[in-house]
């Protein structure tokens, strides 16, 4: 039945081999079905006529209505000639064009009628016209309005050059849902749809290609962001109950706890906050189940992601298992060796650090003492999960900065001891709720959601560039108290040098405002070695500089809590939740602390609208949500994080929240009662999912 849909594009008529091949390439589209879901990205309301006095050429495809007063026909060279008509209402004159069909025009056109034009307005020199738009008689028009929405579709330049432009797509489609009219297979049961009152799915394909009115298109485009939300979410519910089901993991006791006893109560100088603390019983819930853990632990920069990770490796490690914690980058992962280290001083534990840079022979000696068990607690960089590295019985996997690992990076891990070690995913990045449920949808998550007492709230404010002397003058004050200073300098690309450029001009302009010997300043970039890095580091940590001028390298984990001033330079090319990130190096001691975002002149509105967000508000949530209503949710990071590939054609997550919520809900309903979708009713489902794993990478296999 779904067979017809199948057919490559090609079988299609007007769809030649060539421009098969164009439709491919340039949408990605190959099949009936492929076509069919190509949805127009708007459209047009022909019921609404412009005025030709307000037309302009930055108006879309616009319908006006007129008489044609007179034509003037012209020759353009090489044989060539150029038709003009002149097509006025009420308010105006507009030059219509044609280079085509030329005495056709001159034929048919009657002076005497009224048309209404349908064309894009161009720039023709300082004057306005349409170029060949489409024509129709007032009268014929008025009796045919039934579609009176027009879709539009994105093309391409070469699509257009093959004449494939939105008009030419609209003819497909009309073609292709007359061939197709009454094959198109349902995918949702008849029972939910009339639950839940849903169109058909071949009524809302012709629907959406051909309205034929205001609410039966948007009847037709709910139901598909239904199905889309629905099946995303059924599919994450199962995998997750069935994971829940399949997947032992080590089983840890409390009456083991020794370290985390002693390193709780001898060495931690502080009580845990409320959210700190209900995230570790979360923990040790799962990690006491006999099931395998994997969850996602949320909290913004600040919030003391360390500790929890630190005391959930010291439960394994309790246990008679190794720990492991990974960070994205060389910097974070030294960060964490040593504040690590600290809380472990003098307890019974052996703990290192192996990164990308550490000697070959230093190396050989972890990989020893992990095979023999003599090394408890592993911290590094992804150098930690080579095939090289063998455990002798990995129970805990602390994952940092999660964003910034792919799937395959996290199923190596999977390999690693005859179960598959827990494991805890953190991550600073907030992410609104909508998107956490859909990304995520298969991990179970906690949340800090709250920061350590003591802490003020860090001013954030805007400069531009004409006000570095009255920014540098405040800076100088805060130096004389005896604070320290973050400048960070946009990263273009990390193999390039222009970024280096740009800091190696800021250095110099900050060496100028701020001279040796009164003030010392510290550079970071990312194409230093390792060592000088560390030893840069090392020196403002102690105190040794005063000014640290780097580029985003210190986005993640830096910890000075002298630190007050976070400048960042250029704040424009940044985007929001990297903003919030740096600014989350600030604010981290008792002192009122600073976040000054230089930016040029004019901005962009996007640019203007991520400023105004830092300085309104310090809530990563909050700024999660305005950072997915800005950029949409079109290019967010690690989309295909949660092992799931989805590619949403007409819902949209950050507009879309209500629903996910209620189509969730929804499959959770169904689940409960057929968890594997067995009832003849429920089959359609099943197929449906399957047809969406096709191309999954399978955790279950992995593990
Ligand atoms: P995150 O990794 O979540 O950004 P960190 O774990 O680096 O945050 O913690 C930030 C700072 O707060 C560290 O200096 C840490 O020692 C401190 N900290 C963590 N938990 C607490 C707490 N409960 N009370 C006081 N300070 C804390
Ligand atoms: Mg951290």
């Amino acid at each position: 039945m779904q067979k017809i849909l199948d057919n490559e594009i090609t079988f299609l008529t007007g769809v030649g081999p060539k421009k098969a091949e164009l439709l491919t390439e340039e949408l990605g589209i190959k099949t009936y079905k492929d076509l069919l879901f190509y949805f127009p990205f708007r459209y047009i309301d022909r019921s609404r006529f412009y005025n030709i006095s307000d037309l302009n050429k930055d108006l879309p495809y616009i319908q006006i209505k007129g008489r044609f007063t007179h034509f003037e026909l012209s020759s353009i060279g090489k044989g060539k000639k150029k038709l003009t008509g002149y097509f006025s209402d009420e308010t105006g004159v507009v030059e219509v064009v044609w280079f085509q069909s030329i005495s056709w025009i001159q034929n048919s056109i009657k002076k005497s009628e009224q048309y209404v034009l349908f064309g894009k307005p161009k720039s023709f020199g300082s004057r306005i016209n349409i170029v060949h738009p489409d024509i129709e008689e007032y009268n014929k028009w008025q009796a045919k309005l039934v579609n009176a929405l027009y879709p539009q579709y994105n093309t391409t330049e070469k699509l257009k050059n093959a004449y494939l432009n939105s008009k030419a797509i609209r003819k497909l489609l009309d073609t292709l849902l007359k061939k197709v009219k009454g094959q198109v297979y349902e995918t949702l049961p008849k029972y939910i749809r009339e639950k839940y009152k849903l169109m058909g799915l071949e009524e809302c394909l012709f629907e959406i290609h051909f309205p034929t009115g205001i609410k039966e298109l948007n009847n037709a485009q709910y139901r598909i962001k239904f199905e889309e939300l629905f099946y995303i979410q059924l599919n994450l519910i199962q995998a997750k109950m069935r994971r829940k089901e399949s997947s032992t993991g080590f089983l840890f006791d409390r009456s083991n706890d020794k370290l985390v006893k002693e390193c709780f109560f001898q060495k931690i100088p502080f009580d845990l906050t409320n959210a700190q603390t209900r995230v570790l019983k979360e923990i040790r819930h799962d990690l006491m189940s006999g099931k395998q853990m994997n969850r996602l632990l949320q909290g913004d920069v600040g919030s003391g992601k360390t500790l929890v990770a630190l005391l959930t490796a010291l439960i394994a490690i309790d246990n008679g298992y190794q720990a492991c914690i990974m960070a994205p980058t060389e910097i974070l992962a030294q960060q964490h060796f040593r504040s690590i280290s600290k809380f472990l001083d003098g307890l019974e534990v052996t703990c290192d650090l192996l990164t990308g840079s550490i000697k070959k022979r230093e190396r050989t000696r972890i990989h020893e003492m992990l095979v023999l068990g003599e090394l408890n607690l592993l911290i590094g960089t992804h150098a930690l999960i080579e095939d090289t590295v063998e455990f002798k019985n990995l129970g805990m996997v602390v994952i940092d900065e999660q964003h910034r690992f792919g799937v395959e990076q996290r199923a190596k891990l999977w390999k690693k001891n005859i179960l598959p070690p827990h494991v805890l995913i953190m991550t600073a990045t907030p992410i609104p709720r909508t998107l956490a449920m859909t990304l995520y949808g298969d991990l179970d998550v906690s949340v800090i959601d709250e920061l350590p007492p003591g802490r003020t709230k860090i001013i954030t404010k805007h400069f531009k560039d004409k006000d570095r002397l009255r920014v540098f003058g405040f800076v100088k004050k805060q130096i004389a108290l005896g604070r320290q200073v973050y400048v960070v300098f946009p990263l273009i690309t990390e193999s390039e040098n222009m970024d280096y450029k740009d800091l190696e001009d800021g250095v110099e302009g900050y060496s100028r405002a701020f001279p040796i010997p009164e003030y010392q300043i510290s550079v970071l970039h990312g194409q230093m070695k390792p060592d000088q890095k560390e030893f840069s580091m090392n020196h403002f940590e102690k105190g040794n500089s005063n000014i640290m001028i780097a580029t985003t390298v210190i986005e993640v984990g830096v910890d000075v809590p002298n630190a007050t001033v976070m400048i960042i330079e250029s704040a424009e090319r940044f985007g929001l939740s990297q903003l919030h990130q740096l600014r989350g190096r600030v604010g981290r001691g008792s002192e009122q602390s600073y976040c000054l975002l230089m930016t040029g002149e004019t901005l962009s509105e996007n640019a203007y609208n991520r400023v105004l967000c830092m300085v309104n508000t310090t809530d990563g949530f909050e700024i999660a949500e305005t950072d997915l209503k800005l950029r949409g949710p079109g290019d967010l990071e690690g989309k295909q994080q949660s092992g799931f590939t989805f590619d949403l054609k007409m819902a949209n997550l950050s507009q879309d929240g209500q629903l996910l919520q209620y189509v969730k809900d929804i499959a959770n309903q169904i689940l409960e009662t057929d968890p594997e979708l067995q009832k003849p009713d429920n089959h359609v489902m099943a197929a449906q999912i399957r047809e969406m794993n096709k191309n999954k990478i399978d955790f279950g296999k992995i593990s």
